[in-house]
């Protein structure tokens, strides 16, 4: 098991280097863009995805965006649904509604940041406070 674990490299989803840091919750975004990646004949999925500790502040801010972004399209395409709803009750107007709050949200993935374990994520965000400032990336 411990080998196992030696073997698979982690790799840190916000600056790309191998790194070791909080482990990435699986979510169905992250399994379809993982078969997207085999389909297309790449190996994926072997590698852990991680945020290590000095991309952590970035990472928050990354999610922070991501997800009040989120919230706004898939708003805006909701309020695009019973806007249409109202005006022209229609089955065609239902499918352009759901069509564009589909096409909203795909625009909200641009920004994916997968969500972290959260009970990892206070032990990290505890040991992360005395954070070397110099050692920045751009
Ligand atoms: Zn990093």
């Amino acid at each position: 098991m411990i080998g196992d674990l030696l073997k698979s490299k982690s790799f840190c989803i916000i600056c790309g280097e191998e790194r070791d840091g909080i482990e990435i919750k699986e979510d169905n975004v992250l399994n379809i863009l993982r078969r997207i990646k085999r389909l297309m004949g790449k190996k994926a999925g072997e590698n852990r995805l991680v945020v290590c500790r000095a991309c952590y502040p970035k990472y928050r801010d990354y999610r922070k965006k991501y997800i009040s972004r989120q919230r706004i399209y898939v708003a805006l395409g909701v309020a695009f649904l019973i806007f249409g709803m109202l005006i022209a009750p229609s089955l065609l107007s239902l499918l352009a509604g759901l069509v564009i709050t589909a096409f909203l949200y795909g625009l909200s993935l641009l920004n994916y940041t997968p969500a972290i374990d959260a009970s990892q994520e206070g032990k990290h965000a505890a040991s992360a406070k005395p954070v070397p400032v110099g050692k920045q990336k751009q």
